[in-house]
């Protein structure tokens, strides 16, 4: 199997969007991701997979803490800015929570100090403990097939 059949097989699971926030020093850095997943109720876990070559990486490593902002449909825009796939950046303005920086009008932000990180392959698993969360209204954005898009019937 190559890689692209890999991700092919991969992209057959319909996700949602989150953009991750972190902050160094006030400084905040986001990044889109799709590998996200609830672990735990007692403790509540989440966790998420960052690839090595991410700068969002070295962030985490140093702030120790994260926020998962779950996207909804009309976030497409943010989604594919932090992704790194437009040129045409705007200016994105924060919320904070405990310190950490979360994005507005998303569908949940989820608020976790890192509980433990796990070195896999070329990505590194980070677990995190909730701390805090706001939940938000509205329909998500949703990535299947390397394509964004929405839920038809809700
Ligand atoms: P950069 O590439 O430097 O930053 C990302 C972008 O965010 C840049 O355009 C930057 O301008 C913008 N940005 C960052 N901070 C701010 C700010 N404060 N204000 C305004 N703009 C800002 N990769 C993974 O490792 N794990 C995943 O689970 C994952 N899932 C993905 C799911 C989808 C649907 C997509 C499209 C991509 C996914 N990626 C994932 C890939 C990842 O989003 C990109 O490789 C990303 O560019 C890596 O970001 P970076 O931390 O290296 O920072
Ligand atoms: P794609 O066809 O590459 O993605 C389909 C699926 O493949 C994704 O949902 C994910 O499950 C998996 N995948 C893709 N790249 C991966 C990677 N480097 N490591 C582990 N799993 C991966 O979709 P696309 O539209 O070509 O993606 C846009 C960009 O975002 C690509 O550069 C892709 O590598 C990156 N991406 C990375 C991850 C990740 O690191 N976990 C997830 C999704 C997308």
């Amino acid at each position: 199997m190559d890689d692209r059949t890999f991700r092919n097989a991969m992209g057959k699971f319909a996700t949602g969007v989150t953009v991750i926030t972190t902050a160094v020093d006030r400084d905040v850095h986001g990044m889109t991701a799709n590998a996200f997943m609830s672990v735990s109720l007692n403790p509540r876990l989440v966790l998420i997979s960052i690839g090595e070559k991410a700068k969002m990486l070295e962030k985490l490593n140093q702030s120790d803490a994260f926020a998962v902002n779950i996207l909804s449909e009309d976030q497409k825009e943010l989604s594919m800015q932090f992704a790194g796939q437009i040129q045409k950046k705007r200016e994105v303005t924060f919320e904070w929570l405990h310190g950490i920086p979360i994005l507005n009008g998303a569908l949940a932000n989820i608020v976790c100090h890192v509980y433990s990180k796990q070195l896999a392959g070329d990505h590194t698993l980070f677990i995190g403990e909730v701390i805090d969360v706001v939940v938000g209204e509205g329909t998500p954005l949703t990535f299947f097939a390397g394509k964004y898009g929405k839920i038809a019937n809700i």
